[in-house]
């Protein structure tokens, strides 16, 4: 059966880097300032440092994939059908 996930949990930290592409050399960095404590604190990014060129940014630990769109998409399908059934209802059977 497929995964019923919209968003997938992926360590970034076996992600490759942004910046010269090496594989695993990326470590959690700690926030310098208080924007930075409220990105860690309140998204889904954290910041990462490359072992290799020293690049530092945001990485997020989770990702959309196909699935996640196709699985988005039969959410909405089925709202939006079940919300089509509900007026339909509403408007021939109760609502005279
Ligand atoms: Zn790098």
């Amino acid at each position: 059966m497929r995964s019923p996930k919209i968003i997938f949990h992926n360590n970034a930290q076996f992600a490759s880097c942004p910046n010269c592409k090496s594989q695993g050399s990326l470590r959690r960095s700690k926030s310098h300032n208080n924007w930075e404590q409220f990105v860690t604190k309140f998204t889904f990014f954290r910041y990462y440092r490359c072992r290799e060129c020293g690049w530092r940014g945001t990485k997020s630990n989770y990702t959309l994939t196909s699935v996640s769109f196709k699985n988005l998409i039969t959410y909405f399908i089925i709202a939006a059908v079940a919300g089509y059934l509900v007026k339909f209802i509403l408007t021939n059977f109760i609502i005279k």
